[in-house]
This record gives structure tokens, sequence and C-alpha cells, in this order.
């Protein structure tokens, strides 16, 4: 029934609506009810060891904190954690027993900052991020990186822990490169996230794929390839085989697939059949091959796809933090 109160407010707001042209009247509808449905603030981060990640970046997010804040905080829980052996402290060594860090960070505004092939510091996210605000740059490598981080006054530690120091002694007595498909189900952390002026940032990082060449770099600290946003329309990130997700320029791919009208779920799901197809091309075995994406639109709206089974993902909104499997190509 509606009461004389709601008269009063939908003439007011019908008047108003009469007042401005019909777009004007369609897009404040539109508000009306986005605002509604907001789903924000809102954090998504790849693997199991997101959950533990996006609670750090929703401390930040819950406080009206911004995203580009809750995303350098969430993924430093993984990064600074030496039981995680594939992030920051404790990651797995390259071929040469030497601990090498990725790692990149994007807010809204496009600023972006980047690391690739960092030593003996435990959150290269931060470094990227200094980069980001303090360089003319957006990219430092190797010793190079190193300088700046303790130019800004990073500690120098040691970031090879015993267990993957005995695993890299055991990998030596055959030196097979054959990178593991979802290694211990956890890889590069991928954190995505939208606060509550609905502002998108992302951060990536990763010690990137255990046993690699030295000098060798991944999709995680490039933009486009690891990480896009674009606070217009969605950001994504990556996870699985840098070689096959810098071969498609795979988050910008994702984004750009949503601003074609896409759904998160979609665009990421068109993005892996590129994978899928070029793999095909070159008459490589996807068996060997994983690649995951998520992605988080404008709406608040997220979804996710990977080559193959065991990619998770954690979400954190207003109703909680879970776990949630993504959708996979490879059925066999
Ligand atoms: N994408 C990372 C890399 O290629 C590793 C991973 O996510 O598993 O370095």
């Amino acid at each position: 029934m509606t009461t004389r109160r709601d008269f009063i407010k939908t003439s007011a707001f019908a008047s108003a609506a009469l007042l401005v042209s019909n777009s004007d009247a369609n897009s404040l509808v539109k508000e009306v009810m986005l605002k509604k449905d907001s789903v924000k603030p809102i954090v998504l981060s790849t693997w199991n060891f997101g959950l533990k990640a996006n609670e750090a970046a929703w401390q930040v997010l819950s406080n009206n904190g911004n995203a580009l804040d809750a995303v350098e905080a969430g993924v430093k829980i993984p990064e600074g954690d030496p039981t995680e052996r594939s992030v920051g402290y404790g990651g797995r060594p390259d071929r040469d027993g030497r601990v090498t860090l990725d790692a990149c960070i994007m807010d809204e505004n496009a600023n972006i900052g980047s690391v690739a092939c960092l030593e003996f510091i435990k959150h290269p996210i931060s470094v990227a991020r200094a980069v980001m605000e303090k360089t003319p740059h957006v990219m430092l490598v190797g010793d190079g990186a190193l300088q700046f981080a303790l130019s800004q006054g990073f500690m120098k530690e040691n970031l090879l822990v015993e267990d993957s120091e005995k695993e890299w002694k055991e990998w030596l007595k055959t030196s097979n490169y054959k990178p593991i498909v979802n290694i211990e189900n956890h890889d590069t952390i991928g954190m995505i996230a939208m606060d509550a002026a609905g502002n998108l940032s992302g951060a990536c990082t990763t010690s990137g794929m255990a046993y690699k060449m030295h000098g060798r770099v991944g999709d995680s600290p490039i933009i486009g390839a690891g990480l896009y946003v674009d606070n217009e329309i969605g950001a994504a990130t990556a996870t699985g085989h840098g070689e096959e997700v810098i071969r498609i320029a795979g988050c910008h791919l994702v984004v750009e697939l949503m601003r074609q009208g896409n759904s998160p779920d979609q665009a990421c799901r068109i993005a892996v059949d590129r994978v899928v197809k070029l793999t095909a091309n070159r008459k490589k075995n996807l068996k060997d091959i994983q690649v995951g994406f998520i992605a988080l639109n404008k709406n608040g709206e997220y979804g996710s796809y990977c080559v193959q089974s065991g990619f998770n993902y954690a979400v954190h909104d207003n109703t909680g933090n879970r776990l949630i499997n993504a959708e996979f190509h490879l059925k066999v």
C-alpha cells in the first residue's frame, strides 16, 4: 500500500525526473538502482592464501580506506609469510638458488609501479608502490630495483628459507625445469578491490616460477599482463604460467572484453579460450599449462575462469569472506 509519505516522496522524485531530460532521468534511475544493490567495498584475490590477504585488505576497506592501500596491505600478508613458498619471503629460488621477486601495483588514476627480478627485499609490492609514487618511471628491475629499494629505506634480508633451499638442492640433482601446475594450491597473489567510494586498484606479487632461469620475468610485474585496472570499467589479475599470460596481454584483454559488454566471467573465459587456441596453434600440450584470471567490474560483479581445475579465489564483501572454485576449460 502506498502511504501518503511514499506518495509525496515518489511524486517529488517524478517531478525531479520531469525537470531533467529523458536520458538524465534514466541515469538518475540507474544510479538509484545501483545504490540499492551496492556491493561496495569488495576485494578479490587469487588462491586460498587470498582469504588471509583479503582480511587485511578488508581492515582498510571497511574503515573507509582506499582501494590502493587495501591491495598493498592485503598482498603483504603472503609476501611476509615464510610458509607461503611462491610469494615474497620464503619463495622458491631460481635455478641458481636466488630468490627473485616480481610485483606491480595500479590505482584508479592509471598510476603504475613495478619491480622485476628484485632480490633481498621482503615486500616487493611496497617497492613497486614507491616506484609509482617517487620516480618518473614505471618499472625498475634487478640491481637497479634493489638499489632504489635500499635508498628508500627498505631492509636487505635473506629471503631463502631452509625448506626452499633444501628443495632446490634436491631439484639440482635432475635440474629438470617442468613447472608444476597449481603448486600447493597457491602461486602468485593477485588482488583487485573496489573501495566504498567506488574506485578500483590492484596489486600482484610473486616469486615467479620455481627454478626459472636467472633473470626470467613473468607476467606478474607487467601491467596489462598480470594486472590491469581501468576505473571506468573494471580490473583483472592473473596467475599461472606467465609466458602464456604475456602472450595474450591477458589482463588488459580481460578489461577490454568487459568494456565491450562482457560480464567478468565471460571476459575471463574468452581470454582463457585465446590461451587454449594459441597453445594448440603452437602444438604445445594444454595439460602442462595453467592460467587463471579473476575480474571485477565497476558494478561490483566479479568472475573468473582458468585452463584446468584446481584454481580458486577469495572474495570479501559485506557478506563475508569466502573461497570460490573457478570454472575451468580442460574437463578431462
Ligand atoms: N604467474 C607467475 C609467473 O609466471 C607464477 C604463478 O602465478 O604461478 O611468474
